[in-house]
């Protein structure tokens, strides 16, 4: 599907920013990771992973299975698939078409992302989804459960375990945001002393990720700062 040079020229110039914004977030908060930007295409058409990949951007993330699988049929690039929302037990067998699930929540869940894995002799890359601000509304473990969890999570070797995803609060205070992210951080921190190879930090969208990449974040996901807002 061709792109018009107009979004081209605009995605282009939204992602060179936020890449700047990133860098220099890198920079102040001395973590020294690798930020990878996960481009969040939801809502929008294929021409949007076209405009990603054409601007540089590797990793493009969806919330539901069904709009993925759509974009995918449509796209030619080959982008990197991240499922960033809540998966339905009932719809693992689709988790093989990402290459990361950033919202591992459960143990019933893993169980069921593990079946799959094993029938295709394959191993899927998840995060695990840690609900750090305890708000009610949001998905994820509780940091508590990170432990006990992470514990049972080494009985399935064909799951690979390895960050934490979060979200932060919307429209709260600095301050509240950055406890959120480190938050996180030390969840991470409990997967890697419980024996995962949990390297990665899925936290930040548009409104937060320079915070994020100053706490250590290594994908931001931006859907509104690169493609505008989701109407
Ligand atoms: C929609 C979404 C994003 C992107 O949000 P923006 O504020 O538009 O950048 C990031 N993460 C998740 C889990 C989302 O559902």
């Amino acid at each position: 599907m061709p792109i018009s040079d107009h979004v081209a020229t605009a995605v282009q110039e939204a992602v060179a920013e936020a890449r700047a914004r990133i860098a220099s977030a890198c920079v102040r908060g001395g973590h020294g990771q690798q930020v990878t930007l996960v481009a969040v295409t939801k809502t929008h058409g294929p021409e949007a992973v076209e405009a990603a990949w054409a601007a540089g951007v590797t990793d493009v993330g969806e919330n539901k299975v069904q709009e993925a699988e759509a974009k995918m049929a449509q796209v030619s690039v080959p982008v990197r698939w991240h499922l960033i929302g809540h998966l339905q037990r009932n719809k693992v067998r689709h988790a093989l078409r990402f290459s990361l699930i950033h919202g591992l929540d459960s143990e019933r869940l893993a169980v069921a992302l593990h079946e799959e894995a094993v029938k295709a002799d394959a191993t899927i890359e998840v995060l695990m989804q840690v609900n750090v601000s305890g708000e009610a509304t949001k998905n994820g473990v509780s940091p508590a459960e990170v432990a006990p969890l992470a514990e049972r999570l080494l009985a399935l070797p064909h799951l690979r375990v390895r960050g934490v995803m979060t979200m932060a609060p919307f429209d709260a205070e600095e301050r509240v945001v950055r406890t959120v992210f480190a938050g996180a951080r030390d969840a991470r921190t409990v997967l890697q002393r419980g024996g995962h190879p949990a390297d990665w930090l899925s936290m930040g969208m548009s409104g937060d990720y320079e915070i994020a990449v100053e706490e250590g974040a290594t994908h931001v996901r931006l859907g509104t700062v690169l493609f505008g807002s989701r109407s």
